[in-house]
Parts: C-alpha cells; sequence; structure tokens
C-alpha cells in the first residue's frame, strides 16, 4: 500500500479496528492464579550465573500482572462512532485511571521488569501493572507524558512506523522525549497490518523493518512488539522470533502454550470504567 493512501485511512483504521474482538473477560483468562503467586514467584537470578529462563508453563503461572493498553487520550469528537468511543480516552478519565491505579495500590513497571519476571522470575513490585499505548498518537507525548511524568509511572509506547513525523502523530523528537524520560518504545508494524496475513517480503516490512527504524531513531535496540488488532498466528511467532523480538504483546486470546512471551495479553479499558470496575477487571482478568 502506498503511504498516502495509508494515511487518509491511518485513523479510521485505528479507531474502528484496533482490536478484533472485546476487551478479555474472566472467561478468557488463561490463569486464575492468586495475586500472591506474583510477590512469591520465582527467585532473583544469581548475580555469578545467566538466569535460567523458565518454561512455557512457569512463563504462563507468572502471566497473571495486568496489562492496560491504551490510544488516543482526547476528548469525544461529533463524528467518532460509539466504537471509537470505547478505544478513545478523555484526558480527565485518563488521569483518574492512573489515580485509581495509584489509590489500588497498584506500581506500574517497565516491560523489561514485566518480561524479566515472566522470562525468569524476577521479583516485581506488589500489585504491578504495564501501561501500554498502541499506535503513536501525537496526545501520547502532549497527554500521557505529563500525566505519567506527574505519577512517577513508567509505560511502554508502540507506534506504527508509518505515521511517525506526520501531523496528529508522534515525531521522531517525540519518541527521543519519550524515551529519555524512561519511558519504552516498541513495534506495531509499518501500517498495522494483521501478522496473520503476512506473506514473503511483507514480514521484513511489517516485522524488522520498524524495529531496525525505531532502533536508529533512539540510538538503542528495540525488542518488543504489539501486535495490530492483536491478532497473532502460530506462522507470525516464528517470524516475530526470527525479527529479533524479545517479546510480544496481542490482546484477548490465550496465550500460545508453546511461546508465552510472544503472546502476552493485555486489556483496553474504556473510558467509562471507574475507579472500581478498573480495579475489578485488573483482578479477574488476569
Ligand atoms: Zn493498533
Amino acid at each position: 500500500m502506498r503511504r498516502r493512501q495509508f494515511l487518509t485511512m491511518a485513523g479510521a483504521v485505528v479507531l474502528t479496528g484496533c482490536t478484533h474482538s472485546a476487551p478479555a473477560t474472566t472467561t478468557a483468562a488463561t490463569s486464575s492464579a492468586p495475586s500472591a503467586l506474583v510477590a512469591t514467584s520465582g527467585a532473583p537470578p544469581s548475580t555469578s550465573a545467566p538466569p535460567t529462563p523458565g518454561t512455557p508453563g512457569e512463563v504462563i503461572a507468572r502471566s497473571t500482572v495486568p496489562v492496560l493498553c491504551f490510544h488516543q487520550l482526547r476528548e469525544f469528537r461529533a463524528d467518532d462512532s460509539a466504537y471509537a468511543r470505547t478505544m478513545i480516552t478523555p484526558p480527565p478519565v485518563f488521569t483518574a485511571q492512573l489515580q485509581a491505579l495509584r489509590d489500588g495500590g497498584y506500581t506500574p513497571v517497565t516491560a523489561a521488569a514485566l518480561v524479566d519476571h515472566l522470562q525468569y522470575g524476577t521479583p516485581l513490585p506488589e500489585r504491578p501493572v504495564l501501561l501500554t499505548f498502541d499506535d503513536g498518537s501525537a496526545t501520547h507525548h502532549s497527554v500521557a507524558l505529563p500525566a505519567l511524568t506527574d505519577f512517577g509511572f513508567p509505560a511502554t509506547f508502540f507506534p506504527m512506523t508509518v505515521v511517525l513525523d506526520k501531523p496528529d502523530w508522534l515525531s521522531s523528537d517525540q519518541l527521543h522525549d519519550l524515551d529519555r524520560a524512561g519511558m519504552t518504545i516498541g513495534a506495531h508494524t509499518w501500517d498495522h497490518q494483521r501478522v496473520d496475513r503476512l506473506t514473503g517480503d511483507q514480514w521484513a516490512i511489517q516485522l524488522d523493518q520498524p524495529r531496525t527504524q525505531l532502533a536508529e531513531i533512539l540510538g538503542h535496540p528495540v525488542d518488543l512488539l504489539a501486535y495490530p488488532f492483536g491478532v497473532w498466528s502460530q506462522e507470525a511467532l516464528a517470524h516475530v522470533t526470527a525479527a529479533g523480538y524479545r517479546a510480544a504483546f496481542q490482546l484477548s486470546d490465550p496465550q500460545d502454550t508453546a511461546q508465552p512471551l510472544l503472546t502476552i495479553r493485555r486489556i483496553m479499558p474504556p473510558p467509562t470504567w471507574d475507579a472500581p470496575t478498573l480495579l475489578s477487571h485488573m483482578d479477574s482478568d488476569f
């Protein structure tokens, strides 16, 4: 697809189809391990020996840490569809949801800390949570960054690279700002294609090149991926590994039993979730 063609539809794609299914429910959860397991599972790897990766079963058992997925952070516009309004978070709602996490005793952690925990059993703080932001909206810099900085919360951002430096989307300089502020940047493909439909040289365009481009912008490696629409496939997992990603994030499907690090689950909190509802889902969906 030519770049101009894509850009004319990018907003519609992002707001109408970033997920192929509803946010995870309790029936979709793959683990009901008590939250106490998070604080007690595993031991810190020895400083004198390389850490031992957990088995897939161990990784799945540790996958009880809630991961939240946000998109645009802005007030609704008249032409926003009902579905778009489930994915757009007005700034005051975003601040209220961050406050709910603080009041609920949650400690946002970096993606690396979460993946280390899943892979090696390294400890996390009590009531950990990972905050993620998909697609690359400029509001991730104008709204999310100052709010997260106020709260002292780390987060992870997954911009699609086709939109970088375009109006209303993150610029390379803004990516630098996020990176320097302690935020993590991961990839979200080039132009938001479903990875279960990629063939031929599209794998390189959608998986390899965005990772390379982001690393060039940031000056350090990028090793995390979020699947557009949350969709993945068995075939895609091999390509994700070959492209050099350490971990990858989906939405509500059960984790892959052989490669759980490449199918980490997330939920998308709609703006209608008040504090008790948000905290309840974080307990019950993971
Ligand atoms: Zn997306």
